[in-house]
């Protein structure tokens, strides 16, 4: 029954225990959601099994650090495995069922560097694409990887990686993979800055800095909001401001919400989102900032209160 609590997820390594462990669910016509991490796990994470679990009657949470996604100079060695600290905050939260924990061989058993991959299209180099290459390839092959194996019926990513969530869409869209993809809001910190496994590797001092990021693409919304057509200008201004900060910015870009296209001026705000990556000492940070209608005037509304506040004496 959706939304009941569970103690204890069961953990299970290989591919074959877990196809035999959701083969009862499927007989008993259970529907089952799947929400994969790399661990580290924390409330965004949590955040996506609390949905899950309302999707679906069971919820199998992966945890699996994917190499074909890590570009050689990227930080696979060194990114955080927690797994026992993972296992008691599930546990705690009484959201999944089980936890698919594999090794590389149970994902890739010809070896990550023989494995079949999956080929996207041209998105795939645009944004975070451009300056990782095949990424988002390594994404999707393990996506496609972890459906087959639990056959879940809905799939339940972050909008924290838009791009990522868009890219799977469209996989799971052109491969006619049966999975209804659903998305789950951005879990912040008080300060606005998106909680990610990578905000460790910040400084104190960095730590005090990363919000910009956050506020940046709030400031660009806004004035699209405001009327402020010149996408170019806009994204100019957030990046100088990023690099004042001392970030080293990749992009900041204006484009279509559905597709990620680049927009052709006649959109709408509510159709937009912003997007940025920005590296910042040790880590590489990214967020983003749809301008969807009920955004739009819960910003205009906070602006006014807020104007309205500091107009009081
Ligand atoms: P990761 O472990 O970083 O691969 O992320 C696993 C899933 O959690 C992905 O679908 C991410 O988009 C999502 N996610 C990561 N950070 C957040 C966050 N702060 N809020 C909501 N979802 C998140």
């Amino acid at each position: 029954m959706p939304g009941a609590f569970v103690p204890k997820p069961v953990v299970l390594h290989t591919a074959d225990r877990m196809r035999e462990f959701v083969r009862d669910w499927r007989v008993s016509q259970q529907g089952i959601a799947l929400v994969p991490t790399m661990g580290n796990l924390h409330e965004g994470h949590l955040s996506l099994a609390r949905l899950a679990r309302a999707e679906a009657d069971r919820v199998v949470a992966t945890i699996f650090v994917n190499p074909t996604q890590f570009g050689a100079s990227e930080d696979f060695a060194s990114y955080p495995r927690t797994l026992d600290a993972d296992l008691e905050l599930l546990a705690a939260a009484g959201t999944v069922d089980a936890v698919f924990v594999p090794d590389d061989r149970e994902i890739y058993p010809y070896g990550a560097r023989e494995a079949v991959r999956v080929s996207m299209p041209a998105l795939s180099r645009e944004l975070c694409g451009a300056s990782r290459p095949g990424h988002f390839d390594g994404v999707a092959s393990v996506v496609c990887r972890l459906l087959n194996i639990v056959t879940p019926d809905v799939l339940v990513l972050g909008l924290k990686d838009y791009q990522q969530l868009i890219i799977v869409k469209r996989m799971v869209a052109d491969l006619g993979i049966g999975v209804r993809v659903v998305s789950g809001p951005t879990m912040r910190d008080t300060d606005g800055l998106a909680i990610s496994s990578r905000n460790r590797y910040l400084t104190d001092d960095e730590r005090d800095r990363a919000p910009l990021l956050h506020a940046a693409l709030e400031r660009v919304a806004a004035a699209i909001c405001d009327g402020d057509g010149n996408f170019g200008a806009l994204q100019q201004a957030a990046a100088d401001e990023l690099r004042a900060a001392g970030f080293v910015p990749d992009y900041v870009e204006v484009r279509c919400a559905a597709d990620l296209a680049k927009p052709n001026g006649r959109q709408p705000p509510d159709e937009l989102i912003v997007l940025a990556a920005a590296r910042l000492g040790n880590a590489r940070l990214i967020d983003n900032l749809g301008l969807s209608a009920t955004d739009a005037a819960n910003r205009h509304a906070t602006d006014a209160a807020n104007r309205g506040a500091t107009a009081k004496p």
